[in-house]
């Protein structure tokens, strides 16, 4: 579930969580929260801070590489690119 960040659009009316932001889970598919689930002012999502992107510990896989747009290339074997 992505973690998204959340602030009040009017931090002087919001409550302590939302006046300075606050951090919840939601499954992709819920309609993105519009208000502050304490005291009901609009909120707005913060977009990044780097905390939607996955951590990772190892090397990405190709199919990770590939779907963020990146070109994957892989050595062959010698004589793939022999001209004839
Ligand atoms: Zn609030």
């Amino acid at each position: 579930m992505p973690l998204y960040e959340y602030i009040s659009v009017e931090p002087e009316e919001g409550c302590y969580r939302c006046s300075r932001g606050f951090e919840l889970r939601r499954p992709v598919d819920r309609e993105p929260l519009d208000k502050c689930p304490l005291c009901r002012k609009p909120v707005k999502k913060l977009i990044s801070r780097g905390i939607t992107t996955p951590k990772v510990s190892g090397p990405l896989s190709v199919s990770a590489a590939k779907s963020a747009g990146f070109t994957v290339m892989e050595k062959r074997d010698e004589g793939v690119y022999e001209k004839l």
